[in-house]
């Protein structure tokens, strides 16, 4: 059974590149079978451990003793703090998949993120090594809103319009395998938030127009801020209308067809966050991800992935005042990090990731526990030819100058 909502609520002050309507999505009851239009499974099956059992931190250290260097733990920033104190490394998608690739002797990479990540893990890494999530509800609504036959019939769209072989798509790493491999078999390549200009740069190189999937705002964002695109050189192709809600002649015009999709925890942002805690600390900066609208973006003082937020933090001065519009799991550990600066969350509402949370200690212990006993549980495997295609754009990403 399937219930569709939305992923937040309508935004009734929209700016000019909000999201004024609520986009559909499947919303998945916790529970049996999997959904095909979706890039996440549901099911975790097994007992899991009650959250108020005392033990879960020393069962979690038993565990991993059990498994030695058979385990290798990823964490993403955006994860809970009782689940970060267990991981070898932590860092965004792409560089956590690569540290994976990186230790060929891990048996089973646990993966402490979303399902995106960890089917790109499972692309980078030998087929030796076994990716597991430990909740598989874990999944990202950025890219449950491209899915592949959406993706399909958007280039059947682009086809009719006589754009298609003037066009090379780009694609967030936060994608599903699926639109990752389309990506590949069609001549493109996948981005970062660190890359995404030289990946654009790269695609104006090889066609006239570009397709950017799944996250409008970071497309819109790159072109107009680091290439020197108009707003107007931008169209935004919704997969709930018609044709995409587009004409062909838009479509002729455009420079960059951006999907219609967004980051529901950095898309809450708004101009009235920037200008409340202008209001309140006077002096602060103001530095938000790209996934941010481009309202936000262009109101702030510094933009950047996240690596780039922590490493501006890092070099920071003290007594300095910084805002950050980012996911609140992250921004809490930078503030404890940096007691001689201030740095508060953008937003006066809490905004964590809800699917990121999902993985938390119970899940965490449940899988280090069923692995230390033989038992591979919640395994992201993707198959071959979607992996063959996939990697393809992958590897051209990492060809970029
Ligand atoms: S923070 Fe946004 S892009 Fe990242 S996993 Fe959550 S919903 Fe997806």
């Amino acid at each position: 059974m399937r219930v569709v909502t939305t992923t937040h609520a309508p935004d009734l002050t929209p700016g000019p590149y909000g999201e004024p309507e609520p986009t559909p999505l499947a919303l998945l009851l916790l529970g049996r079978s999997a959904d095909p239009n979706s890039e996440r499974g549901v099911e975790c099956p097994g007992e899991l451990p009650a959250p108020s059992d005392p033990d879960l931190v020393e069962r979690a250290r038993a565990a991993k003793r059990r498994l030695g260097d058979r385990v290798f733990v990823l964490g993403h920033h955006y994860q809970r703090d009782e689940v970060i104190q267990f991981a070898d490394v932590t860092g965004d998608s792409f560089k956590l998949a690569r540290d994976a690739a990186a230790r060929p002797e891990a048996e089973y990479i646990v993966f402490c993120g979303v399902h995106f990540m960890a089917e790109s893990a499972d692309i980078l890494t030998s087929d030796a090594q076994q990716v597991i999530l430990p909740d598989l509800a874990a999944g990202c609504s950025m890219a449950d809103m491209a899915t592949a036959e959406q993706v399909a019939e958007c280039w059947d769209v682009l086809t009719d319009a006589g754009v298609a072989d003037r066009t090379v798509p780009v694609s967030y790493m936060n994608s599903s395998a699926d639109i990752k491999a389309f990506t590949g078999a069609h001549g493109g390549t996948i981005c970062t938030s660190s890359n995404a200009r030289r990946a654009l740069e790269w695609a104006y190189g090889q066609a006239e127009k570009v397709l950017f999937l799944p996250d409008q705002h970071l497309g819109r964002n790159t072109a107009v801020r680091e290439l020197g695109f108009s707003l107007e050189d931008c169209v935004v192709y919704n997969p709930h209308r018609p044709n995409g809600g587009l004409t062909p002649e838009q479509l002729r015009d455009a420079r960059l067809i951006l999907w219609r999709g967004h980051c529901s925890v950095h898309g809450r942002f708004s101009l009235d966050s920037v200008r409340d805690v202008r209001e309140r600390i006077p002096g602060v900066n103001v530095l938000v991800h790209p996934e941010c609208r481009h309202e936000v973006v262009a109101a702030a003082d510094h933009v950047g992935s996240t690596e780039h937020i922590i490493r501006t933090l890092d070099a920071a001065p003290a007594g300095s005042a910084w805002a950050v519009g980012t996911e609140l799991n992250l921004v809490r550990r930078l503030s404890r990090a940096h007691q001689d600066k201030q740095v508060v969350f953008l937003d006066r509402t809490v905004c964590f990731c809800s699917t990121m949370n999902r993985i938390d200690l119970p899940h965490l212990v449940w899988a280090l526990e069923s692995l230390a006993d033989g038992r591979v549980v919640n395994r992201i495997q993707v198959d071959a030819e979607t992996e063959a295609n996939a990697k393809l754009a992958l590897e051209r990403m990492l060809a970029l100058p």
